[in-house]
């Protein structure tokens, strides 16, 4: 999946991280693609259906199939991922509201596997006091349970378990406790992880210079493993370090800022990882500018490390 160029002397080719963006479906699927070509994104992220809405949406397979043509024939975007609903909570101890959300994880599996996305991102949800312990076996059961529904496989579309910012009690604030939930789905290969800088940073793991990278990489290594992590979150942060929580800001307005995020970015264990922004642009999310700047902090990661 990584894009590769010629290097200045033209002999061989260096493999250059997909640097994509979450674009809107408002107008529709294939639209949604279409901008992120025209912002210059080499991956792009849609949510399967309204975030912040129960009702799934009602993508036909014709239309489904539009998307995966569309996709496969994109002369630029070269991967899709799609972005889960926020309202589901695998890990919710009333039973109404985790049926809910395992009805509403199986239906946004279905469309982002017949969009032919690469993964399916999900945020795993709090487990309101009740404990992670409690909440583990259930959170393990729905996603088996959506994964063998749909019958998506990990060449189709996995689902990627994002680390949480660490708010309140939510599951998944740390590749360790990632790790626990993969383990106590039994290792189930269809589960992968994304990770978001911006939540990385609020729930206090350090990752500004080169060495705190690597250790970065070597902690994802020992927890989920490396094989797993497919795709990064790129988004600088409106709050501190370890303030636990979820607020995106643009790349280089934030606290994070770029020289943290090229150490980062410039990891060579990273390079076949798409980095996609989930910035705030003017409002509207990632625009052209936001995409080059991305790429120019990549190129000052790359030569850090070269
Ligand atoms: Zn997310
Ligand atoms: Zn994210």
């Amino acid at each position: 999946m990584s894009a590769h160029v010629l290097d200045p002397i033209g002999t061989a080719t260096v493999p250059s991280m997909l640097i994509g963006a979450h674009v809107r479906a408002g107008k529709g699927l294939v639209p949604a693609l279409q901008h992120g070509a025209d912002i210059g994104a080499d991956a792009v992220q849609i949510f399967t259906q309204s975030p912040r809405m129960w009702k799934p949406s009602q993508y036909s397979d014709d239309v489904l199939a539009a998307y995966r043509a569309a996709q496969a024939e994109h002369p630029s975007v070269q991967a899709t991922f799609c972005h889960a609903t926020y309202l589901i909570n695998l890990a919710s101890p009333d039973p109404e509201l985790a049926a809910k959300s395992r009805s509403c994880l199986t239906a946004n599996l279905h469309t982002a596997d017949g969009m032919g996305a690469d993964g399916l991102v999900l945020h795993i949800g709090s487990h309101r006091g009740s404990g992670f312990e409690t909440a583990l076996p259930a959170v393990a059961e729905a996603l088996v349970g959506a994964l063998d529904e749909v019958d998506a496989d990990v060449e189709s579309c996995p689902i990627l378990l994002e680390n949480a910012a660490g708010a309140g009690d939510t599951v998944g604030r740390s590749f360790e406790e990632l790790a626990q939930v993969i383990d106590a789905a039994g290792g189930d290969e269809r589960l992968g992880v994304c990770l978001d800088t911006q939540h990385l940073w609020a729930s206090g793991v350090p990752f500004a210079t080169m060495d705190e990278a690597d250790a970065l990489v070597a902690l994802i290594e020992a927890t989920v493993g490396m094989d797993r992590l497919r795709c990064m979150h790129l988004n600088d942060s409106k709050v501190e370090f370890g303030a636990n929580k979820d607020r995106h800001e643009n790349l280089g307005d934030g606290t994070i800022g770029p020289d943290a995020l090229a150490a980062l970015l410039g990891h060579p264990a990273l390079q076949d990882i798409p980095a996609i922004l989930e910035v705030p642009g003017e409002g509207d999310g990632p625009r052209e500018q936001d995409v080059a700047g991305a790429r120019a902090v990549l190129e000052a990661g790359l030569a850090l490390r070269s």
